[in-house]
């Protein structure tokens, strides 16, 4: 009987998160669609100790020498993908159409483990000083670029979500510089916001290489590395986050054409980043030895 009630208990609570919506910014009370600092009302994973986004600390990083080297590798030469770009109303999201080309990722803080790119998509703010959802050493970017790998021993995305091994995110901070003529494939990203603006819209993109978007891929040496969550509720902790210390540079056109984009409320999304939230004990690593990286 005892355990029936507490059942009942676990299911109402599931399907209450579940319908409660979200928001960035200020919790909109009217309409009960919360902002980051009430999403433990949405999911109550948000409100748990291992969350992230994190400030990361220059003068307390960890050098761990016992990581083995960390293998990013696309599945096509080039690192082409395909997808649907889609406006989600949080960010803009590149679902990988997988069958036709994807990457994997494994050793350094993953182990044996195999993780697979699933999708990407990006924060960023309504200014170039703002944007990023980590910092470091409080310092925040233009914005932030997410691939976001899921372990293949779960079989799918959506399992292996919630699973405390079961996701792995590369975090790249992305710097507005005008001189900069931005890659190849962020304009192809760009380029097709346009055709996004509005929530719920989507454009199917034309193939964008890994290794162009993303240059210093190839060596993720340069990373941090720490246990965390999603940034978005259901806040599940499930994440190895890699974080890495180079920036990619984005053109002013480039951001300008994000901050076109729009949100449910058919305002503008930029500034759709999760403030960042305690350490609580936990490290961040880093190595830098690229002797084990080779
Ligand atoms: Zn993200």
């Amino acid at each position: 009987m005892f355990q029936i009630a507490i059942l009942a208990v676990l299911v109402g609570g599931a399907l209450t998160s579940q319908g409660a919506k979200w928001k960035y910014g200020k919790t909109d009370k009217v309409h009960e669609i919360y902002g980051p600092n009430d999403w433990g009302k949405v999911s109550k994973h948000c409100d748990e100790s291992a969350q992230s986004p994190i400030n990361i600390e220059k003068s307390s990083l960890k050098n761990d020498g016992s990581l083995r080297k960390l293998r990013f590798l696309p599945e096509d030469w080039y690192g082409r993908v395909y997808g649907v770009l889609e406006n989600n109303g949080h960010a803009p999201t590149l679902e990988i159409d997988k069958p036709r080309g994807t990457s994997t990722l494994t050793g350094g803080p993953l182990g044996n483990s195999v993780y697979k790119l699933q999708q990407m998509h990006i924060h960023f703010g309504c200014e170039n000083n703002k944007g990023s959802e980590h910092t470091v050493n409080g310092r925040a970017f233009a914005g932030e670029l997410h691939l976001v790998h899921y372990n293949i021993r779960y079989g799918d995305f959506k399992t292996a979500v919630d699973k405390p091994d079961g996701l792995a995110v590369i975090g790249v901070f992305i710097q507005e510089d005008d001189d900069d003529d931005s890659s190849y494939s962020l304009k192809v990203i760009s380029g097709a916001a346009r055709y996004i603006r509005k929530a719920g819209s989507k454009k199917r993109i034309r193939a964008i290489y890994l290794n162009n978007l993303v240059p210093h891929l190839r060596d993720l040496s340069k990373s941090y590395f720490y246990k965390g969550s999603l940034t978005t509720p259901p806040c599940y902790q499930s994440v190895q986050w890699i974080v890495l210390k180079r920036p990619i540079r984005a053109s002013e056109y480039v951001m300008r054409a994000l901050r076109g984009l729009l949100n449910d409320d058919e305002q503008p999304m930029c500034d759709n980043f999760r403030p960042t939230l305690l350490r609580n004990g936990r490290s961040v690593s880093q190595c830098d030895d690229d002797r084990l990286f080779n």
